[in-house]
């Protein structure tokens, strides 16, 4: 008998299945009935948009895009948005939310609850889907008047600050004891989808790929593919006009490129950490924007910065965005290169919470007041997304005069209802977060808006 047969030999871990094995033991707990259809996306194919590139032929990108059937997403958010403000009182009445909300008459939600999920059959086709607004409404109502009757705090938090030992991702629910602090939010009714972002993507349930960029008459290619998630945290950042904007954590430069095709800042600073990852943000903006030394760089429109982020000390910006380094969830289920679960890379996976905090917490610092912070990551593990926001709060309120609101999106995001699968509201205590699903393979993206009011 040979011990070391091929058949008796245990198979070798992968980092793959680390990360897997870790992910099933944490985000079960997390998101419970929800989980395996969440680890079915995660492990497919994941779902792309085409941003379409304005300094190459942009219109004619549009309709050859349209001609494929990919379908503009800013035109997806009006058509929403319309229905949802047509019939908000006849929605709001019918199912009688003020009072379900006032009185706290759970059995009520419940079986409105129940309703949608009997009607809410998974619909392919884009009429269809607008005529399942009305529920999906009424869903997301709900589930929030739900969700603000019994706030639960249910965020782990470990010690995070110079102890070694602390875990990463305690698997019991435990909220923050002891602390008086607890952040103002205020809620957003409506998102500003810039005029000039064209952003495709394919219907719900339509897994066509699209084919790869291609260069134009202006010698750039014509558009950026992404995955879908990463516009939700660039729209809610609201770019406007004249905006000054750091990027902390630029590369490759997805949001980057998202923010300059709105057209509205006067000057994006793109930074990143390490020269490989800025001479990737380099590469993207060569290939996207025409005349990128004399046009975009020496008048200063964009700048390429490499730094660490923490040490950015001076800049009056309007927005920033903090794109944090993170578990990459998608990425470390399917990728060997590079995964953050390799052995040698526990001590860095175990301290992402601790700099992803000292990052946004920067950036709340260098933000000038009535400005955003949009903090995001790819991942879904809520302590490195609502934690690390409440940890960087709760820092900002121990140690500064600085006075932060946190927006909730909620009804903005009504908009994206329909073809972003959201997790559910009730597991967030500050931000909102896309998870991936087979019919909807964006994400995951986590993403927090919070204003600067003092
Ligand atoms: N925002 C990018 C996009 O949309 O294409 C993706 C950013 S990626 C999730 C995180 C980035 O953070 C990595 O490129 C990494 O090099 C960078 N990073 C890590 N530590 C940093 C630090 N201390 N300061 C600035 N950037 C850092």
């Amino acid at each position: 008998h040979n011990a070391s047969h091929w058949s008796v030999q245990k198979k070798k871990k992968t980092s793959c299945d680390r990360a897997l094995d870790h992910f099933d033991e944490f985000y079960s707990q997390i998101f419970a009935k929800d989980w395996p259809s969440i680890r079915h996306g995660l492990l497919s194919k994941q779902k792309y948009i085409a941003v379409v590139n304005n300094f190459s032929d942009a219109d004619q990108t549009k309709s050859n895009l349209e001609k494929i059937g990919a379908l503009n997403i800013r035109t997806l958010f009006q058509l929403q948005k319309q229905y949802i403000s047509d019939n908000y009182e006849k929605l709001r009445q019918k199912y009688n939310l003020k009072r379900i909300w006032k009185s706290g008459e759970e059995t009520k939600v419940e079986s409105i609850r129940n309703d949608i999920v009997q009607n809410a059959k998974q619909s392919h086709s884009l009429e269809h889907n607008l005529s399942q607004a009305e529920i999906d409404f009424t869903r997301v109502i709900a589930a929030q008047d739900v969700s603000y009757l019994n706030l639960t705090e249910f965020m782990p938090v470990t010690k995070l600050k110079g102890n070694e030992d602390w875990i990463a991702e305690p698997k019991h629910v435990d909220d923050y004891k002891g602390s008086d602090f607890s952040p103002k939010t205020s809620r957003e009714f409506d998102f500003h989808f810039p005029e000039n972002l064209n952003v495709y993507c394919y219907e719900v349930g339509n897994h066509n790929d699209f084919s790869p960029p291609i260069n134009g008459t202006t010698g750039v290619l014509n558009y950026y593919l992404m995955d879908g998630g990463s516009l939700l945290p660039v729209l809610a950042l609201d770019v406007k006009p004249g905006d000054k904007i750091l990027d902390m954590c630029a590369a490759p430069g997805g949001k980057s490129y998202l923010i300059l095709q709105t057209l509205y800042p006067d000057q994006l600073i793109s930074n990143d950490v390490t020269k490989s990852r800025t001479n990737r943000v380099h590469n993207v903006m060569k290939q996207y924007l025409y005349d990128l030394e004399e046009k975009w760089l020496n008048q200063n429109k964009l700048r390429i910065s490499l730094m660490d982020a923490r040490d950015i000390h001076e800049g009056d910006f309007d927005k920033i965005i903090v794109d944090v380094p993170c578990t990459t969830d998608r990425h470390s289920v399917k990728e060997t290169e590079n995964n953050i679960f390799r052995p040698d890379r526990i001590k860095e996976r175990l301290k992402l919470p601790e700099l992803q905090t000292e990052l946004l917490v920067q950036a709340i610092k260098l933000v000038k007041i009535g400005g955003n912070v949009v903090y995001s990551t790819c991942s879904l593990s809520p302590i490195q997304n609502d934690g690390v926001v409440h940890l960087a709060l709760k820092q900002i309120w121990e140690e500064t005069d600085i006075q932060i609101t946190i927006k909730d999106l909620n009804v903005a995001l009504l908009q994206a209802d329909k073809i972003y699968k959201f997790a559910d509201q009730k597991l967030m205590k500050y931000g909102h977060l896309i998870v991936p699903n087979l019919q909807i393979n964006f994400g995951p993206t986590y993403f927090c808006k919070m204003q600067r009011i003092k």
